[in-house]
Order: structure tokens, then C-alpha cells, then sequence
């Protein structure tokens, strides 16, 4: 391979730390075409042994893929890292993550790289990296602004402008969970709230937890469900409780994401994670919602499902490093 070549499709060497496992990957980002992640490998995150271990067990893990890639002959052009909780990009530290990443606030993770190799590694948060593979290689690609929701165990989202993620003043911007609905009221959130953010009842677990509560209202003629997807399963079977549950939450959202699309006015709307796959009752009660909500002008915004799937965090970290050395 000459050169020339390699410049036109550099590769990166990409982390994905999430909650349950840290994926890693080399992601070869062509000029053309779609992205390759190869030498995928995993280790468990194992949260309760703490911040410090888990960051020493990734500059661990980093070690080793740099060991690969000098044996394949794969020439990595930078580190980027997709992580849990609120890092700061500029200066490579945790500066916010939940109780189910303890220790891992403070973190100084820029440093902990700088003792292994003198690559550039940059870091932003997942779920700005997934937003950031899905508005530069996936279903937003193409996009000026794109609005990327995820729409999992909790809800997620990132705001990308012209490739680049805007992040906002304290690195919170795209916080799309957290924005008032009224079908949230009562309700704890994972900010702590109870004042009805959506997130609690518009997750796959918020989707539960809904549907629980209106069944014990109900006088408890059905059982509990034991995730999100129960609940669109019982819907799709024809289940009442179910069907109504599922078209409200998703409803509640769509109202909550044609809020956003007013304030940010997005070329594209990107929505992924689990409860996507909820079916059409959700989907269609999703673009009900949005079209109350959004004003005439951004009312035909596209809403489409994501196409990256489980690697888009990867991909969207590289795509980070690839445009921070491009700026440079
Ligand atoms: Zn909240």
C-alpha cells in the first residue's frame, strides 16, 4: 500500500466504554465509501473494582491493539475515544459519570494514554460518538445538521453540526432524556427528578415502568412485564394495556423530539437504540407526536431509524479524531 493510499483511508484505533463492556476496534475511515471496523475485541467493564482499575485496564487493552496493528501492518493515526459519563475533550478528564461507573469521575484519561504512546487521542462522550457515526457514516451522512436520538435503556442524544459535535458550554448539550413531558410527572429519572422528564417513561425501562404502573392501577389483571420489549411484544400480540402504553410513550417522545427539531431545525432526525424495534404502533405514534409538535417548516424533517447499530459509537469516535487532526 503506498502512502498516498494510506492517507486516503486512515485508520484509527477506536474505544467504546460503556456501563457493561469496553469494545474496541481499528476503524478505517475511506474518502469514499463506508467505514471498516476490524480487530473488534471487548473486555467486561466491571464497574464495582473502580474508575482507576477500569482506566488501566483500557490503556491495557490499548497496548495490546497497538501491538496487533504494528504486527499486521496497520498504521494507526490516532486514538479515538467514545466514553460513559461527561468527559472533557480538551483536557481528557471525567468530569461527570453516575453511580454505575463508581470512581470513574476524575479520571485523567488523556495522561494515562500519554504513558504508552505518542499518538493524538481524542475523547468525547458515547453517546455523542454514536450520534457523531450515525451523522458522518450512517443514516445522517450527507446531513448538515443532524439530531441523532438514542432511545435504549435510557435516552441519549447529540447534536451534530457539519460533522463536527456540538457539545455546548459544559459538555451537556444533547441531554434529549431530559426535557419536560408531562407523562412523565411522578416518575424518578436518572437525574433525580420526579417533575416528569421523558426519559422515565419513554427508555425501554421507562417503557416498563409505565406500562407496571398502569397495570397495578388497573387492578393488576395483567402481569408485570419484565422489560421494554414485553411490552411491544404484548402490544404487537393485540394486548390493550399494551397497544395504549406503547403509542402514549412513544407519543410523549415524538412530542418531546418535535421540541428539539423546532430549536434546532436538523436536516435529519436519527433515532436508534433498542426501542426502535418496538414496531410500527410505536413508530407511528413517535411521528404523531412529532408532527403536533414541530412547526410547519420542520415538520417534513425525516425521522429514520439508525443504521450503525452496536459499532456506531466506534465509528463516530473516529470520525472525532479524524476531523480534531484535520482541524489542526
Ligand atoms: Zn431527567
Amino acid at each position: 500500500m503506498s502512502a498516498g493510499a494510506r492517507a486516503a483511508s486512515p485508520v484509527y484505533l477506536a474505544f467504546d466504554i460503556g456501563g457493561t463492556k469496553v469494545a474496541s476496534g481499528f476503524v478505517t475511515l475511506p474518502a469514499d465509501g463506508g467505514p471498516e471496523v476490524t480487530a473488534r475485541c471487548e473486555i467486561p467493564t466491571e464497574a464495582a473494582r473502580g474508575g482507576e482499575d477500569l482506566k488501566n485496564r483500557i490503556v491495557a487493552l490499548a497496548v495490546r491493539q497497538l501491538e496487533r496493528a504494528k504486527a499486521e501492518g496497520v498504521e494507526i493515526a490516532g486514538v479515538g475515544i467514545a466514553a460513559a459519563g461527561v468527559p472533557d475533550s480538551e483536557t481528557g478528564e471525567i468530569v461527570s459519570a453516575t453511580d454505575i461507573l463508581p470512581g470513574w469521575r476524575g479520571q485523567r484519561i488523556y495522561d494515562a494514554f500519554a504513558a504508552v504512546t505518542d499518538l493524538p487521542v481524542y475523547m468525547i462522550g458515547d453517546v455523542g460518538a454514536h450520534g457523531m457515526g450515525e451523522a458522518t457514516y450512517g443514516a445522517g451522512r450527507g446531513a448538515g445538521v443532524v439530531l441523532s436520538i438514542g432511545v435504549g435503556t435510557g435516552i441519549g442524544g447529540a447534536i451534530v453540526v457539519g460533522g463536527r459535535l456540538f457539545t455546548g458550554a459544559h459538555g451537556v448539550a444533547g441531554h434529549a432524556g431530559h426535557v419536560p413531558s408531562a407523562l412523565g410527572r411522578g416518575f424518578l429519572c436518572s437525574c433525580g427528578t420526579r417533575e416528569g422528564h421523558i426519559e422515565p417513561v419513554a427508555s425501554g425501562t421507562g417503557l416498563k415502568d409505565l406500562y407496571n404502573r398502569r397495570c397495578a392501577e388497573a387492578g393488576g389483571e395483567n402481569l408485570p412485564a419484565a422489560d421494554g420489549a414485553e411490552v411491544a411484544a404484548r402490544a404487537a400480540a393485540g394486548e390493550e394495556l399494551a397497544r395504549r402504553t406503547l403509542a402514549d410513550s412513544a407519543r410523549a417522545l415524538g412530542e418531546c423530539v418535535g421540541g428539539m427539531g423546532n430549536l434546532i431545525d436538523p436536516d435529519v432526525i436519527v433515532v436508534s437504540g433498542s426501542v426502535v424495534k418496538a414496531g410500527p404502533i410505536w413508530w407511528d405514534a413517535l411521528r404523531a407526536g412529532f408532527a403536533d409538535s414541530a412547526l410547519a417548516l420542520v415538520r417534513p424533517t425525516p425521522l429514520v431509524e439508525g443504521e450503525l447499530g452496536g459499532a456506531a459509537p466506534l465509528i463516530g469516535a473516529a470520525a472525532a479524531i479524524h476531523g480534531r487532526l484535520g482541524a489542526q
